[in-house]
């Protein structure tokens, strides 16, 4: 079967592929290494993660996008051909219609570099379109109706908050704070309690296994491994659920800052449909244990988790891939 669409959630930490009719067919780690003698990318995605914090001085792994935006193009351009030939392994007559997520605050310089980077890649043509957007049909929001919907996308780099309503954002905001800046608070606090470093790894490991962003009655343990920072040496320790509760409390704080912001900024008619339906949270942040219950008591709205938040972007692009006339006002195209 030839593949003629692809859609491609482009994220900070992961990114994901969807194949309409196929389903999500690739989820990697948005990680390229390069070698710096010959600069020349030695590896992409799962492979390069693994690298992580284990390579020699001539060796550089690091992610291409921040903050959602290309930060280096031509690493990006090359992880995108990356993508594409993994799914279509062999010589294909037809070049694909490739359609790529862009966060809502991208310049139109970022934009064309997506763009760009897509059709360099080998795409017969490339769409993009917003993800929160994106995330929202994802998580099966009908976005043309006349009535606000409130989307939460909690992700590596960035949480984007955004109103939607007749297929476009009405007021948007984001912050450079989500589930990377939760793991530095973990292993700031790591360090500073018990004088030991952890990789950046561990401490998504600890936030995966026993986060809560409210406190629990039944506190769980995890013991983990780090270097002692006085000694030099490696040592183990406990880590319980509430300290991390507490530890993690800040970053979250600011997240919901942001979205106390976006409802300030909404039109009151709007506001109504929001309250009446609540808030849906998309992203892997999503995932973090309560952080449903910590937004809606703060915010006094309804806040809900999008089933596979991980997922919802990549499915929103088969979907608008799937019904290009129905979401042509969403998005823009480029030959
Ligand atoms: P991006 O779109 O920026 O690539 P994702 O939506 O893929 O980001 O989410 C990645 C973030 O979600 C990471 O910070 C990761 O640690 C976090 N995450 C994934 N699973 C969980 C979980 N079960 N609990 C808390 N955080 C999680
Ligand atoms: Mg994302």
């Amino acid at each position: 079967m030839f593949i003629k669409k692809i859609g491609i959630d482009l994220g900070t930490c992961n990114s994901l592929v969807f194949v309409p009719g196929k389903g999500i067919v690739l989820q990697e780690p948005s990680v390229v290494a390069v070698s710096l003698d010959e600069n020349k990318i030695l590896a992409v995605g799962e492979k390069a993660k693994e690298m992580t914090g284990r390579t020699p001085d001539t060796i550089r792994v690091y992610r291409p996008l921040k903050d959602g935006v290309i930060a280096d193009f031509r690493v990006t351009q090359a992880m995108i051909s990356y993508f594409i030939k993994k799914v279509i392994p062999f010589y294909q007559f037809f070049k694909p219609e490739l359609m790529i997520s862009i966060p809502a605050g991208v310049t139109s310089t970022e934009k064309r570099a997506v763009i760009e980077a897509g059709v360099k890649a080998g795409a017969k043509e490339v769409f993009v379109a917003k993800e929160p957007i994106l995330a929202a049909i994802g998580a099966g929001i009908l976005i043309n109706s006349c009535s606000g919907n409130l989307i939460v996308d909690i992700g590596g780099g960035t949480s984007e908050v955004a109103v939607i309503s007749l297929g476009g954002i009405v007021t948007s905001s984001s912050v450079r704070i989500a589930g990377d800046a939760i793991d530095g608070a973990i292993s700031n606090f790591i360090k500073e309690k018990n004088n030991l470093a952890i990789g950046e790894q561990t401490a998504e490991e600890i936030k995966i296994k026993i986060g809560t962003a409210l406190p629990e009655r039944g506190e769980r343990i995890l013991e983990i491994r780090g270097r002692d920072l006085i000694s030099g040496l490696p040592r183990t320790i406990k880590v319980s659920s509430n300290e991390v509760c507490q530890v993690i409390s800040e970053p979250l704080q600011e997240i919901i800052q942001v979205i106390k912001q976006v409802l300030r900024t909404t039109p009151p008619e709007l506001s109504a449909d929001i309250m009446d339906k609540g808030m849906i949270l998309t992203g892997g942040g999503a995932l973090l244990k309560n952080i449903d219950r910590l937004i809606a008591k703060s915010t006094g709205v309804p806040c809900f988790v999008a089933e596979e938040p991980l997922f919802c972007v990549a499915k929103g692009t088969g979907v608008v891939l799937e019904n290009l006339k129905v979401y042509k006002k969403s998005i823009m195209v480029k030959k």
